[in-house]
């Protein structure tokens, strides 16, 4: 297969680049049919439709050749090529070009939080990702770990639309393992009791006496339960969880305030832990859905 080496729109005749108006008709009207709202992939077809030839036999059109036509500055008359368009509509198009997710454009909000909470689970750094791979995002550990199964934005949303919702059906798969905490009784409660016992086998003890020493005890029971604040968290979590309608599309705010972190697992699955440390994964297992 024989490629072309000089730019599509121009001839060279001695040594120099000239339009080729033939051609150069068709670059305007890839630039003003991009402007103008047309797709990358419509173009292509059109033109391929059209038996427009590209070089020699060639007449398909591709995505990625009107991408590169649309990138290549030349076309606006620079390297010693004479132009074929104006400045005005180069920016333009390439504007578009970086708006609808060229690789300076900025990341969606959700994205960018995804990518803050989204973590190797084999060395806990946060996942790379890239814009393009072919044809859409890849998602990478840092490291070199090898997660790296063909992860896009799509599948990890989807999968943790997916998590979430199970959540919300099933919101006691955030309990905690380690719940309840358990109360250990200090010395001093032991000997209080011990010490009531003691007086409630005598006979002739007045009722407000040892009631007095019962709520003295409950009192120091009381202060040696630990203030465990994750247990709070995992009831008001569930309570959240609970109340709340399915879940269509990815919410900011829901992630942001109840996700600590999500963790990529060799086989590609994820393991979303919420800031109570529950871990949950999109894996259902039989009893977590009985
Ligand atoms: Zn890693």
């Amino acid at each position: 297969m024989s490629l072309r080496t000089i730019l599509y729109g121009y001839e060279v005749k001695n040594g120099k680049y000239l339009v080729l108006e033939i051609e150069a008709k068709v670059v305007r009207d890839i630039f003003a049919d991009y402007i103008g709202g047309k797709s990358l992939k419509a173009i292509a077809a059109e033109l391929t439709e059209q038996g427009v030839i590209y070089y020699l036999d060639k007449s398909v059109w591709t995505k990625n050749l009107i991408s590169r036509i649309i990138a290549n500055p030349k076309y606006a008359g620079t390297d010693g090529y004479p132009a074929i368009i104006s400045q005005t509509d180069f920016e333009l198009a390439n504007k578009r070009k970086s708006d609808m997710g060229g690789t300076q454009t900025e990341l969606p909000e959700i994205t960018t939080l995804i990518k803050s909470k989204l973590v190797c689970s084999c060395c806990s750094q946060n996942m790379g990702r890239r814009n393009k791979w072919r044809s859409r995002e890849k998602w990478l550990c840092p490291s070199g770990c090898k997660v790296d199964m063909y992860l896009g934005d799509r599948e990890i949303f989807s999968v943790l639309l997916h998590t979430l919702n199970r959540v919300r059906r099933n919101p006691e798969i955030l309990r905690l393992n380690t719940d309840p905490v358990e109360y250990s009784p200090s010395m001093e409660v032991i000997r209080q009791n011990k010490e009531i016992e003691r007086v409630k086998e005598q006979t002739g003890v007045e009722f407000g006496v040892l009631s007095k020493m019962i709520l003295k005890c409950v009192e120091q029971k009381y202060e040696c339960c630990p203030l465990d604040r994750s247990r709070a968290m995992t009831e008001a979590l569930m309570k959240k969880y609970r109340n709340l309608p399915i879940i269509t599309e990815l919410d900011i705010v829901l992630i942001r305030e109840t996700v600590q972190k999500i963790a990529v697992n060799k086989d590609g699955t994820l393991t979303v832990t919420f800031i109570n440390h529950a871990e949950v994964t999109n894996i259902e297992t039989e009893e977590q859905t009985a």
